[in-house]
C-alpha cells in the first residue's frame, strides 16, 4: 500500500525511462505453420525467443498466460518484491496440506506475465557449486550442461557491475562474467542489519562463513551485499522481459502474446503439431500451429499442459478420462525445491524494513533518495547477504537416522542456506518493525510430485512437495533451524536485535520448535525437475517417445543447484538455444 497518488505517478515516470518493446496483444494467422511456437513467457521462454529469432528466417510465436508489467512499479522496484506474491503477475498456488508439515499447506506462488519468475523474484543471482552442473550432464548425456562448458552460457547471459567505492568488503570474480543482458550488481549501501548478520556467520566459532563468490563455481560460504539482479544506473529490476524480450522489439519474425493461457498441445499421432490457447480479453480460442512446439511454462505449469494434452502417467490420465497420446511416468514426479523455516526478529527504528512504508517521516526521504539517484533502501530486495553451510559428517551421523545422501554429496555441495528478508514471514499483528531470517535446505533428499486436479485448465494443480520429506532432510533441516535461532540469539547479533518475535520467548522444547517450524515452512519458490534432463528428456530437450516437442525451463532440471535458481534457467536456456540452432 502506497500512501498517496502522487507516489504511482512518480514511479511510472521513473521507469518510462526503460525501453519499452512491442510486446503487445497482436493476434496470430492461424493459417500459418510458425516454426517455433514457445508456451510460457517466463525466464527460458524470453531468452529462447530472443536466441532463436535471431535467425530471420525462422518465425518464432511466444504465448503467455499473464499480463504485461514492463512499466510496473512493484516489478521494477527491488523493495516492493514482496507484494508481487498474490498479485495479478503470479500463479497463487499452495503445496496440499503436507503430512511432514503436520498438515501446513506453503504457498508456491510463481511468477504470471511476461518474465515469469524473474518479474516477481528477489533477485538474488547465485550459480552455486560446480558439481551440480557436472551431475546434470552426467544424468542427462548432454556434456554442453558440464560446469565448464556451461559457464559461457552462464557468462553470456549476463554482466558484473559493481558500484564505484564500495563501502564493505566482497570477493567478485569477474572472468565468470560476459556482456550479457541480465544485469548484475552489488548494494551501493548495506542495512546496518547486514554487516551484523553476515559477521555472525564469519565470526561463529563452529563454522566460520568464507567470503567467497557463489557465482564462480564454488559451493559454499557467504556473500555480502548481493549480487542481485539489478541495474546499477538505476536501481530497478533486471529481469528476462527488459534483458530478452525487448531485444525483440522490430523484428518482424517474432511475435509475443500476452494474455493468452495454452490449455493443449494438439499432436498428430506422436508428433506435436499445434498448441491450442485462450485469449484472456474475450475467452475466445484459437490454435497456433508449429514446426516445433516448446514448453517453458516453469516447473508446475509445463506438467500441468502436458499431462492436460495426454502426456505423462497413464493411470493418472485414465482415472480423468484424458486420451494418452504418450505414457511418460516420470513427469510430474521429481518435484525437488528449497525448503526454509523463519526465525522473525523486532529490529532497531533505524534498520528499514517494508513494514515502515507507512510511516511518512522515514517513507518520504527514502523514496526521495531512489527517485534522484535510484539508491537506497527502495533500490535493494531487503536481503542482501546470505551463506551456505556443509555440516560435517559427524553431526550429521549424531543424528542417528540414514544420513547417506548428505554425507555422499560431492565435496563442495553446502546443505543449508541462511538468509533474511526484511519484512514479516509471520503474523505481525502489532506491526513491530521486523526482519525475517530463514534457513533453508538446499540440497534435499526427498522429491515431490504434482498432479491434475481436473481436465479444467483453469484448475490449480494438485502439488504435493514432500517438505524435508526424509528422515534426514528433517533433521538437518531441525539442526539448522537451531542453530538460526541461537545465532540469532547470540551476543552478535544484540546490537541489531531487540526481541525474538516467531518462535518467541515461549517456546523452549524440541516439540515446541519442531511445531514453529512446521507452521513456519516455507517454499524459496524454485520448483524444478518435474520433466527431468535423463527422465523425460532426451539429452536435447527433447520429450522421449514424442516428436516435435521440446521442454526448456526449470521443469528439466535433474539436480537442485545450491542456491537461487534464475542464474541457471537463464543459461540452460541459453545452452538450449544454442543447441537448436546448431541442429538447423
Ligand atoms: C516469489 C519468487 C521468488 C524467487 N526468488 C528468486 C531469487 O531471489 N533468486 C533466484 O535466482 N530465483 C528466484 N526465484 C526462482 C526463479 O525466478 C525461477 O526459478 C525461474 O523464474 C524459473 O524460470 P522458468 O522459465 O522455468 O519459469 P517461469 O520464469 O516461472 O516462467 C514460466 C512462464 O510461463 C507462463 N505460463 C505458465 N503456464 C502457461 C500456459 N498454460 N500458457 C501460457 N503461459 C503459461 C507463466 O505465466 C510464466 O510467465 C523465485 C521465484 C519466485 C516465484
Amino acid at each position: 500500500m502506497y500512501r498517496s497518488a502522487i507516489i504511482p505517478l512518480v514511479f511510472a515516470l521513473l521507469f518510462t525511462s526503460i525501453k519499452c518493446a512491442q510486446v503487445n496483444h497482436g493476434s496470430l494467422d492461424e493459417a500459418k505453420v510458425y516454426d517455433y511456437v514457445i508456451v510460457g513467457g517466463g525466464v527460458a521462454g524470453l531468452v529462447l525467443a530472443a536466441r532463436l529469432s535471431e535467425s530471420e528466417n525462422k518465425t518464432v510465436v511466444l504465448l503467455e498466460a499473464g499480463p504485461d508489467g514492463g512499466l510496473n512499479k512493484d516489478i521494477n522496484t527491488p523493495a516492493f518484491a514482496g507484494v508481487l506474491q498474490g498479485s495479478q503477475f503470479s500463479w497463487n498456488f499452495t503445496s496440499t496440506p503436507q503430512p511432514t508439515l503436520n498438515g501446513a499447506v506453503p504457498s508456491l506462488a510463481q511468477g504470471h506475465c511476461l518474465g515469469g519468475g524473474s518479474a516477481i523474484n528477489v533477485m538474488a543471482y547465485c550459480r552455486g557449486a560446480s558439481s551440480v552442473f557436472d551431475e546434470w550432464a552426467e544424468i542427462s548425456g548432454n556434456d554442453g550442461l558440464r560446469w565448464e562448458n556451461l559457464l559461457t552460457e552462464f557468462e553470456q547471459s549476463s554482466v558484473l557491475e559493481i558500484p564505484p567505492d564500495l563501502p564493505y568488503t566482497i570477493i567478485a570474480n569477474k572472468s565468470v562474467y560476459g556482456q550479457g543482458p541480465v544485469m548484475v550488481s552489488y548494494e551501493t549501501n548495506l542495512t546496518n542489519f547486514d554487516p551484523t548478520f553476515a559477521n555472525t556467520f564469519k565470526n561463529d566459532p563452529q563454522y566460520p562463513a568464507k567470503l567467497v563468490d557463489l557465482t564462480d563455481g564454488t559451493g559454499i560460504g557467504q556473500q555480502v551485499g548481493g549480487p542481485h539482479s539489478i541495474r546499477l544506473s538505476n536501481g530497478t529490476r533486471s529481469y528476462a522481459l527488459p534483458a530478452y524480450g525487448y531485444q525483440m522489439a522490430g523484428r518482424n519474425n517474432a511475435q509475443i502474446m500476452h494474455g493468452v493461457w495454452a490449455s493443449k498441445i494438439n499432436f498428430d499421432n506422436k508428433t506435436a503439431v499445434s498448441v491450442t490457447y485462450t485469449d484472456k480479453a474475450d475467452n475466445s480460442t484459437h490454435t497456433v500451429k508449429g514446426k516445433e512446439i516448446i514448453i517453458s511454462a516453469g516447473a508446475l505449469n509445463t506438467p500441468k499442459l502436458l499431462m492436460l494434452s495426454g502426456v505423462g502417467p497413464k493411470d493418472h490420465l485414465t482415472d480423468l478420462g484424458i486420451p494418452i497420446v504418450q505414457d511418460s511416468p516420470q513427469i510430474g514426479s521429481n518435484l525437488y525445491d528449497h525448503h526454509s523455516a523463519v526465525v522473525m526478529v523486532q529490529v532497531p527504528e533505524d534498520i528499514f524494513t517494508l513494514v515502515q512504508q507507512s510511516n511518512a517521516s522515514v517513507f518520504d526521504p527514502i523514496l526521495q533518495e531512489y527517485q534522484a539517484n535510484g539508491t537506497g533502501p527502495l533500490g535493494r530486495p531487503g536481503g542482501s547477504s546470505f551463506a551456505t553451510e556443509r555440516i560435517p559428517d559427524d553431526i550429521l551421523k549424531s543424528f542417528g537416522v540414514n544420513v547417506t545422501f548428505h554425507t555422499n554429496l560431492p565435496k563442495d555441495r553446502p546443505h543449508v542456506l541462511y538468509q533474511y528478508a526484511t519484512g514479516a514471514f509471520q503474523p505481525n499483528p502489532n506491526n513491530l518493525n521486523v526482519v525475517s531470517t530463514f534457513v533453508a535446505l538446499i540440497q534435499p533428499e526427498a522429491s515431490g510430485y504434482m498432479r491434475l486436479n481436473s481436465t479444467d485448465y483453469r484448475a490449480n494443480p494438485l502439488i504435493y512437495s514432500n517438505y524435508f520429506g526424509s528422515a534426514a532432510d528433517m533433521a538437518i533441516e531441525v539442526y539448522a533451524y537451531n542453530r538460526l535461532r541461537s545465532l540469532m540469539q547470540s551476543d552478535a547479533m544484540k546490537p541489531v536485535i531487540v526481541s525474538e518475535v516467531y518462535p518467541g520467548k515461549n517456546v523452549t522444547t524440541e516439540a515446541e520448535l519442531k511445531t514453529s517450524l512446521y507452521n513456519s515452512a516455507r517454499s524459496f519458490h524454485h520448483p524444478a525437475g518435474t520433466v527431468s534432463l535423463g527422465k523425460a528428456l532426451d539429452p536435447d530437450f527433447r520429450l522421449k517417445g514424442l516428436n516435435g516437442i521440446r521442454v526448456i525451463d526449470s521443469s528439466a532440471i535433474p539436480v537442485m543447484p545450491t542456491c537461487h535458481l534464475q542464474a541457471s534457467v537463464y543459461a540452460l536456456a541459453e545452452h538450449a538455444a544454442k543447441l537448436i540452432k546448431d541442429q538447423l
